[in-house]
């Protein structure tokens, strides 16, 4: 199948093979001639399935073709995201896309000086792709107008809803015209997303290219049991004796990002981060170093976890496993993308062993297990199944009697400790 039997114009079939895409992905088959017929869509898909041509290629046509002038401030079609990176990522997707047709795209989200937002606005935008809070700041400071928008794209929207946008969603939903395209896209379909999708689309063309939360087949998952204390030096052995030449790794807290980023450098191994707290510029920054290959490893928390495309990125590791289980789903996403093989390791320690069920829960399949000579778990990960159960009480080490003795006589020290200080 051919980009052009999509009904795609020929400025833009000509710009993709620039692109070197050849074929339409499934997302794109589908979603690019809905959109073209003005449907309204709810795809779930894969990250990596190349879901944001598959909005934003028709999108752009029909701007083209529909032939509008955009007013001062208006905006004509609108794509809200959930994060800072993602927004900067559907942009530059979009600016590629639109090479070479008479529209103009704009990208805003917060973090960084609201006043170039606030002029390049001025002029009226074809495209927007922007971060709810600071649309919202746009829209308060009368430098955004919706009476022109035609279109609304929800990208990762279940993600925008974890992340506490549902309010800011629905002050601007209530801002929108209710005359208007709108389409929904989204890795993972929650029951939530599910009530928002009722409210928000008419008769919507619905979309599903993959199993519904599944990973991405050509993935090779595995997790390594180990202690908590002991997974920095574990993946810093596993980075090691792999020889992998770069790695994402999510890590729970920013703290432990920090921590492991420095346990690296001491290690004179490359790396670099990206969590809330550092200021956007310098998120970027690491992102388009660990891009160019001058890092070998970016260490993130989940901020980072969605749609952050890193081409060809060998292997994904959590160091932490994520309290959400779609999470898993999103992380893992990052490798393996557009068809290319990948390899995505989890290390996890006893206290996980429920994340670890929900996540074999929510994607069906029961993770191989391995362990690292010198890093084995003393507190055994409890066996589970893919029905998301624990199945075994983890086995507590049989103590000989000298070990059993000194435990009770710890314990008389410590009784007696508490009785001295009440
Ligand atoms: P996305 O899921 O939109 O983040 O896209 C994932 C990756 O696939 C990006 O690097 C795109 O440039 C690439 N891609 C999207 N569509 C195609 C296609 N039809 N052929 C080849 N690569 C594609």
């Amino acid at each position: 199948m051919s980009f052009a039997s999509l009904g795609l114009i020929d400025q833009i079939v000509r710009t993709l093979a620039s692109l070197e895409y050849t074929q339409p992905t499934p997302i794109q088959a589908q979603a690019i001639p809905a959109v073209l017929a003005g449907r309204d869509v709810m795809a779930a898909a894969q990250t990596g399935t190349g879901k944001t041509a598959g909005f934003a290629l028709p999108l752009l046509q029909r701007l083209v073709q529909d032939g509008a002038q955009v007013g001062s401030n208006a905006v004509r079609a609108l794509v809200l995201v959930p994060t800072r990176e993602l927004a900067e990522q559907v942009h530059e997707s979009v600016r590629a896309y639109g090479d070479g047709l008479p529209l103009r795209t704009m990208v805003a989200y917060g973090g960084v000086s609201i006043n170039p937002q606030m002029m390049r606005l001025r002029k009226g935008v074809d495209v927007l792709v922007a971060t709810p809070g600071r649309l919202l700041d746009l829209q308060r400071q009368n430098a955004v107008k919706f009476n022109q928008v035609q279109a609304l794209v929800l990208d990762e929207a279940d993600r925008m809803l974890d992340l506490g946008f549902s309010r800011d969603i629905d002050k601007l939903l209530a801002l929108l015209p209710k005359r208007r395209q709108t389409l929904l896209f989204s890795a993972t379909f929650s029951d939530p997303i599910r009530e928002l999708a009722a409210r928000l689309l008419h008769d919507p063309v619905d979309i599903e290219t993959a199993p519904r939360n599944t990973t991405a087949k050509a993935i090779r998952q595995w997790i390594v049991t180990t202690d908590k204390k002991r997974k920095p030096d574990l993946f810093l052995h596993l980075l090691k004796r792999h020889g992998w030449s770069q790695v994402l790794a999510f890590v729970k807290t920013r703290k432990g990002v920090d921590q492991l980023v420095d346990l690296l450098a001491a290690q004179g191994i490359g790396a670099d981060s990206i969590h809330g707290d550092k200021p956007q510029p310098a998120r970027l920054r690491a992102l388009e170093r660990f891009k160019a290959g001058e890092v070998r490893v970016l260490v993130a928390t989940d901020v980072a976890a969605r749609g952050l495309d890193i081409d060809e990125l060998p292997v994904v590791v959590n160091v932490d496993l994520p309290i959400v289980a779609e999470d898993y789903v999103h992380r893992t996403g990052r490798t393996g993308r557009a068809g290319a093989s990948g390899e995505a390791v989890s290390l996890v320690c006893a206290d996980e062993v429920q994340q670890l069920a929900a996540i074999e829960a929510l994607t069906g399949q029961t993770l191989q297990r391995k362990e690292e000579a010198g890093f084995e778990a003393e507190h055994r990960v409890p066996q589970t199944n893919a029905g998301g159960q624990v199945v075994k009480k983890p086995k507590k080490p049989k103590k000989n009697k000298d070990e059993r003795r000194a435990q009770a006589d710890a314990r008389v020290v410590q009784e007696d400790v508490r009785f001295r200080r009440t």
